[in-house]
Formats: C-alpha cells, sequence, structure tokens
C-alpha cells in the first residue's frame, strides 16, 4: 500500500540512545534536556532568532491569537487545513476569507485591503504547501492599517525565501511537526518570533502562564513538548537534508512526466528555495480527479484530497464566496511523496494518472 505520505523513522536504536538521556535524568517533560536541545538546533540550523517547541501545530496558532490578543475579525486563506480557520473560531474570533491567487494556491494580496473592516485586528495566511505567501505585500497592507500577521508555516520546514527561513516572516509563524510533515517529531510543532516581548508572552502562555513555580503572569495553557517528542526529533534531525533531496528526486520525475499535460502545476514564488512538501496536481475537473484517485486506489495508491473543501464553505463560519479556492480545491490531489518510495513506484503512479486524464 503506498499512502501520500509515510513518516520517516530513522533506526529504532538511533532514537533509544536518545531516548536513554531522557531515562538518565527520569525527567520527560516540563522543557528537559532533549526539547532544550531540539530548539538550539532547530534554531542553529534554520537561522531563526527564537523558537518555543510545542506539543503540535495547532496550539501555536491559538496562543499566537491569545498573546497578540486578537478579537473581532482575522483575514484568513480559505486554502489550507482546516486548523488554520478552527483556530480562529476556536479563539472567538471571526475568520474573514480572503480568496487566493489561482496559480501560487495563497491568500490573494491584491483582495485582502477591501476585506479590512474597523473590526478587523490581524491577518492568518497560510505559506500552503511551502509556497510563500506575498510577504512583502501583507506586510505592507498590515503596518498601513495598523494588523498582527501571524503565518501558518505548518509546511514550511527547511524553506528559505529571498536568503532567509521563511519561519522569520511576519510577527510570528508557527510550523507542525506532525507525522505526516516533512519534519516532524510524532506530533508537535512550535512557534517562531523575532519579536522577544512576543517571545516572553509565548513561553510563558504554553506553560499554564507560568512565571516560576509559584507566580504567573498571565493566563497559559499546556503546550509543552515532551521528552520523547524531542527525542524523536532530534533523532529525524540529521536526516533532513536526505530527506528532502529524496523528495526533490521524486518531485523532478514528476515535473518531467507531467509538463506537457493538462495537469496544472503548483508555481512556486520566485527567490524560493523550497522542501518539496507536497505534489499537487490541479485536474481539469472533479470528475477527472474523481477518477484518477479511484483508479490509484484500485492499484492500492492512496493520494490526499489536500486541501478539500475550500474552508470558506465550513458550517460554522460565514460563508462568503471564494471562486477560485472553490473551484481549485475540489480539482486538487497530493500525489504520494516521501523518502522510500521508488523510482519505479512513481513511475507506476504517474502513469496511472497520465492514463485516466
Ligand atoms: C498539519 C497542519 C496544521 C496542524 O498541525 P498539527 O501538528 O497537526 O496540529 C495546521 N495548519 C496546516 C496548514 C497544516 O497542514
Amino acid at each position: 500500500m503506498i499512502n501520500v505520505t509515510k513518516t520517516f523513522l530513522p533506526e529504532q536504536s538511533e532514537y533509544q540512545a536518545i531516548l536513554k538521556r531522557a531515562w538518565d535524568t527520569g525527567w520527560m517533560t516540563n522543557r528537559g534536556v532533549l526539547v532544550k536541545e531540539l530548539e538550539d538546533k532547530l534554531k542553529e540550523l534554520l537561522n531563526v532568532p527564537n523558537v518555543i517547541a510545542m506539543t503540535n501545530g495547532t496550539l501555536p496558532l491559538q496562543i499566537a491569537i491569545k498573546a497578540m490578543d486578537l478579537s473581532g475579525e482575522i483575514i484568513t486563506t480559505p486554502f489550507s487545513y482546516v486548523a488554520t480557520a478552527s483556530s480562529i473560531a476556536w479563539e472567538r474570533c471571526e475568520p474573514v476569507f480572503v480568496d487566493i491567487h489561482p496559480e501560487y494556491l495563497t491568500i490573494d494580496e491584491t483582495k485582502l485591503e477591501e476585506a479590512i473592516t474597523s473590526s478587523t485586528t490581524a491577518i492568518l495566511a497560510t505559506h500552503v504547501f511551502g509556497n510563500p505567501c506575498h510577504v512583502e505585500a501583507i506586510e505592507a497592507i498590515a503596518k498601513k492599517h495598523d494588523l498582527k500577521v501571524i503565518y501558518d508555516a505548518a509546511h514550511c520546514f527547511g524553506v528559505a525565501y529571498k536568503g532567509q527561513s521563511l519561519f522569520n516572516y511576519g510577527d510570528a509563524s508557527t510550523c507542525s511537526f506532525h507525522a505526516t510533515k516533512v519534519f516532524h517529531t510524532g506530533e508537535g510543532g512550535a512557534v517562531f518570533t523575532k519579536d522577544k516581548e512576543l517571545y516572553n508572552t509565548f513561553f510563558a502562555m504554553h506553560n499554564f502562564g507560568h512565571d516560576g513555580p509559584e507566580a504567573f503572569q498571565s493566563i497559559g495553557i499546556n503546550a509543552k513538548m515532551s521528552e520523547l517528542q524531542g527525542a524523536m526529533g532530534l533523532a529525524v534531525l540529521p536526516y533532513m537534508k536526505k530527506i528532502i533531496n529524496a523528495r526533490r528526486t521524486i518531485c523532478e520525475i514528476y515535473n518531467e512526466a507531467f509538463k506537457d499535460t493538462e495537469l496544472q502545476l503548483l508555481k512556486l514564488r520566485s527567490e524560493t528555495e523550497w522542501n518539496f512538501s507536497y505534489f499537487p496536481v490541479i485536474f481539469k475537473s472533479e470528475e477527472q480527479l474523481l477518477r484518477v484517485k479511484d483508479a490509484l486506489n484500485s492499484a492500492q495508491i492512496f493520494p490526499r484530497r489536500y486541501f478539500y473543501p475550500s474552508l470558506n464553505t465550513l458550517e460554522y463560519v460565514n460563508n462568503v464566496k471564494c471562486p477560485e479556492s472553490e473551484s481549485i480545491a475540489p480539482r486538487v490531489l497530493c500525489l504520494p511523496m516521501y523518502p522510500g518510495l521508488t523510482i519505479s513506484d512513481v513511475n507506476r503512479i504517474l502513469t496511472i494518472v497520465i492514463e485516466e486524464l
């Protein structure tokens, strides 16, 4: 069986050797040596000033909204995983959807300003599939209207834009280290911010608001990464170059095979050093997508409909029309891509896709 992705696992002995250090200290969570070491290595590898490792990639979104004291309306993208929109609603803010660019698939920055009202407090946009939003335009609009900018950078591990980590853009960026993501800790995630004060607020909030063992500086929640997760991160991290290169190879084969077909492929923003996190293909119609998906499923190949449905159609949000997103979401399918997927499997997948077009 071939799924859209397969979790990269290091040798079990490597994981256990790192885990032994947690055993030796008898310390399983509350920011033990492994989590701190993982954060230090992430800062060094990604060249980012601050990071807080967390339990998953959703709590950092909720904490960011809380830490910035956002209320009212938050402008967001309809084309993302549900966590982007649900985190806004969960924090009792209103997600206001702005349509996406039909080729980059990120929020359409030219439509942002017309969505801003006196209740707007922030923009929460997703660098979907690791493709950067138009960060300069978004920053300029945010400045002009005094809005905060949060990036859901769940797909962006290892992505650089204009020579620096994509995590360095916006007031804060969040990442997911879920087992299906490019870098993973089983479950896990992180928040990144260049703002030291905001970092301090995030830090307290991810640990119940603690300011020392007996004092509290704010409201908080428990989003602490455990040592078990930290150990997985430290075991996977040395393989990141190999993982990304293996993905690149598969991506190049797909690209070459599909370049003369009617499939629409992801257009990357220029000056992006990508991480090959997903291989989305956009079909002419949903019927064509379903036909290809059925044919792949019959061969025990299971691509995923990332991202469907368009989030502006969720039941708990105000349904404003987003024609581009509503057109693309039913037609986009992510093909299997992971280290260990053999070239012959890749060829089998692309042959079935092309045959069914
Ligand atoms: C995976 C994902 C999340 C959620 O991350 P978890 O670690 O699963 O909580 C949020 N946003 C996007 C865009 C994602 O793909």
